[in-house]
């Protein structure tokens, strides 16, 4: 398998490589009410 993006070869079976994923996350990120994800990483951060 290769990367769909960069051509890279996978290891795994997949699309896309962890790089390109994690570049697609941060743009979806990006696209998305950042109040909203902010609330949601409110959520997930444990306070002390
Ligand atoms: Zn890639």
């Amino acid at each position: 398998m290769k990367c769909k993006i960069c051509g890279a070869e996978l290891r795994k079976d997949g699309d896309i490589c962890n790089k390109c994923y994690e570049k697609l996350v941060k743009e979806e990120e990006l696209e998305n009410d950042k109040k909203a994800l902010y609330e949601l990483k409110m959520k997930y951060v444990p306070r002390f």
